[in-house]
């Protein structure tokens, strides 16, 4: 090879490790790059050792660099070329290479990479999670490939590639790789041990397979979050009679029995509610060769799932937390976000970040949980891949489960992923039946969809439809959680579904039901604006910010609430608030008015105090009460008695994020306006004392 000095610094310099680029087709070395102690170049490696057979080399490397503007730009140089016997003695050369070399002829090759990422995104799997993987690639112009037996998987109408073939097919997922920048899965049971070696041969894999691995095992899965010290149910590994009695002596009935691998969708459960149970429970599930566990029944009053999405940086972005309601053990509705308070919302993230952090490689990861009545979460699973759970995210979130998981696997920054609509619902739609009866009853909810505002439609494109077996799903938005509910339930009443869903969702359901039943009680039941008072005398001052909700159509409630008389209720109140659905709290008070500072203080709703006049004071005391909170408890304070501005002020919170009240709030200033200048057109026009008719 040529020595020269370089005109750009020395591509080997910190150098750990040399790869080369391999393109598939040709098995010629079209580019060549090098891992560094500060960094290290994407691409799909492979070790030195096999350049040894290439036929001709190019030599390329790459460096990030910052241009004027402080953006990041990769920069890419041939080194050098060779062809026939020369290549294959650079190649060995390469490996003892030397971090000082200086090589010559280094030419700018200024690739221009076309669009944003032209690494190709092999996926193991073609399923609907891959179909959606490949729809959030297209407008990003995102390869994805997708690795999948079946010829009509739902992902291969729209993949970039599809390559037929077994995942779990070690040779079906080398070849595969080869043609893959990155290797990435959309569903955990793929052959591990293979994507291990092409990773120990400098392969890209994410997530990790050490977390693949721990992950496709529940049993591993559960004692390695439990070495983290996660929450979880208590678990014992179950390999004959004797354990399986040991477990229903040590967690009680009913037991849960799980198959540790190659289970989903609860195909792999069983419930022992009494001793009778436990055998049959275990045969259920092919007996202890399967490879069991069991698991303490979790007393869940909610199911919560958060989608966390970890950066090739390790940072850790989440989702907001859903609840999640199963259909016998199936995923069958989405709430999003999960009507819980910010507490338990706080410790779901919280507990669910701390098992992604356990674990390793970029992507996205589904976390299921369980909220007991206390209120403590504890971790049920995790998925190293998009999720169910997470599919609300396509309509509802800034950026999507499946963008995101793009976006961390080829290192791009993670998106957004605050809800860019109040609230989401998200239906699963499972097989009702086999063949073409199923087919229609589907398309006949799917039907109804397309009818309903702020519905939308996902039809996987399966060729056979079994029960239970999830074919596509609906999504539903709506301006509060009531109104995605109603709407969902309109699809739902609509096509039959109700008559043949289980108890649990079922009570859901019904719950929607009543909660269409009638607009206007609809709007009463679930308030926007919570109008609080000390007292009932305070009523003849704050029904004026009740008069002006009235006239924007804003739904609110009204009670007293005295933080003197009834402290235990307005902890109550404020505490729930939030829960409840309300953005906004009036709380007009009088005298020692503590009521809007207590009230701050107990919630994260934005608060407005009105000071009402006592007898004494003229209302002084009150506003200074009002006004005089501590730092970090903030509360805004209008006018004495002006109540009306409270219902104002209010208004503008919500339009913040409301359109439609934004526009009303613009048309109300507009006339306000106009009165004032008819007002004053008048008094130019006939003076001032006809103007007071003196
Ligand atoms: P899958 O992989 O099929 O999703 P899970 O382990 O998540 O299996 O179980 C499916 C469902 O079974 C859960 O969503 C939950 O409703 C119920 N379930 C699982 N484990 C327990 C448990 N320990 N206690 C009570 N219910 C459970
Ligand atoms: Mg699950």
């Amino acid at each position: 090879m040529a020595m020269a000095a370089l005109t750009h610094p020395n591509p080997f310099h910190e150098c750990l490790e040399v790869y080369g680029l391999l393109r598939a087709e040709s098995n010629i070395i079209t580019s060549f790059s090098i891992r560094r102690r500060s960094s290290h170049c994407h691409g799909r490696f492979v070790r030195v050792a096999e350049l040894r057979s290439a036929k001709s080399l190019l030599l390329c490397c790459w460096s990030k660099e910052h241009n004027s503007n402080n953006n990041r730009v990769d920069k890419t140089w041939k080194v050098a070329s060779f062809k026939g016997c020369a290549a294959m003695q650079q190649s060995e050369a390469f490996d003892s290479h030397e971090e000082k070399a200086e090589y010559a002829d280094c030419e700018d090759l200024c690739t221009s990479p076309m669009g944003l990422c032209d690494t190709v995104v092999g996926v193991l799997g073609g399923g609907q999670l891959g179909r959606m993987l490949c729809q959030a690639a297209s407008p990003m112009g995102i390869k994805v490939a997708i690795l999948d037996p079946a010829k009509d998987c739902p992902a291969s109408a729209i993949a970039y590639q599809h390559v037929v073939g077994s995942f779990r097919d070690m040779n079906a997922v080398r070849d595969f790789a080869k043609g893959c920048g990155v290797l990435t899965v959309e569903i955990e049971h793929v052959n591990v041990e293979t994507l291990d070696s092409l990773e120990r041969e400098g392969g890209d894999v994410q997530p990790k397979p050490f977390t693949i691995r721990i992950i496709q095992d529940k049993y591993l899965q559960k004692v390695h979050f439990s070495q983290h010290s996660v929450p979880l149910s208590d678990f014992m590994q179950i390999d004959n009679v004797e354990s399986l009695e040991k477990a229903s002596h040590l967690f009680g009935f009913p037991l849960m029995i799980k198959s540790r691998c190659l289970a989903y969708d609860g195909r792999g459960n069983a419930v022992a509610r009494c001793q009778g149970d436990l055998m049959a429970a275990v045969n259920a599930l092919g007996g202890f060769e399967r490879g069991l566990y069991a698991e303490k029944w979790a007393p869940f009053v909610k199911e919560l799932a958060v989608m966390v999405a970890r950066g090739r940086d390790s940072r850790l972005h989440s989702f907001p937390v859903v609840e999640t309601i199963q259909r016998e053990n199936i995923c069958h509705l989405v709430e999003a976000p999960a009507q819980v308070s910010v507490e338990v919302a706080t410790r779901a993230v919280r507990i669910a970040e701390q098992a992604v952090g356990s674990l390793d490689g970029a992507g996205v990861f589904g976390v299921e949980l369980f909220l007991l009545v206390d209120g403590q979460v504890l971790l049920n699973e995790v998925a190293p891949r998009p999720h169910n759970s997470g599919h609300y995210s396509i309509e509802a979130c800034i950026t999507s489960q499946f963008e995101q998981h793009l976006r961390a696997v080829l290192g791009l920054p993670l998106g957004e992923t605050s809800m860019k609509v109040p609230a989401a619902v998200m239906y699963n739609v499972l097989g009702e039946d086999e063949g073409t009866a199923g087919f229609s009853a589907a398309q006949k909810i799917l039907r109804r969809a397309v009818s309903i505002p702020g519905a939308s439609v996902h039809w996987y494109e399966k060729p056979d439809i079994r029960k239970h077996r999830k074919m596509g799903h609906i999504t539903v938005v709506g301006s509060t959680m009531e109104v995605a509910r109603a709407r969902m339930n309109e699809i739902l009443s609509f096509s039959g579904q109700i008559t043949s869903i289980c108890s649990k969702a079922e009570t859901h359901i019904k719950a929607y039901q009543s909660a269409v039943s009638d607009h206007v009680e609809k709007q009463e039941e679930s308030p926007l604006i919570g109008i609080i008072m000390g007292s009932d005398s305070d009523l003849p001052v704050m029904k004026a910010a009740a008069e002006v909700l009235d006239s924007f159509g804003v739904s609110y409630e009204v009670t007293v609430v005295s933080a003197h008389r009834t402290p235990l209720r307005m902890v109550d109140y404020a505490q729930k608030a939030q829960q409840r659905g309300i953005k906004v709290i009036i709380a007009g008070a009088g005298g020692a008015a503590h009521l809007p500072g207590m009230v701050a203080a107990l919630t994260p709703l934005p608060v407005i105090g009105v000071p009402v006049k006592a007898s004494a004071l003229d209302g002084v005391d009150s506003l200074l009460s009002i006004v005089q909170m501590p730092k970090g408890v903030p509360v805004a304070v209008v006018a004495i008695q002006n109540a009306t501005n409270a219902g104002l002020l209010a208004l503008r919170m919500l339009g913040a994020t409301d359109r439609g009240i934004l526009e009303k709030i613009a048309a109300y200033q507009e006339d306000l306006r106009k009165m004032v200048t008819e007002k004053a057109e008048k008094l130019e026009s006939v003076g001032w004392r006809q103007y007071l008719n003196l």
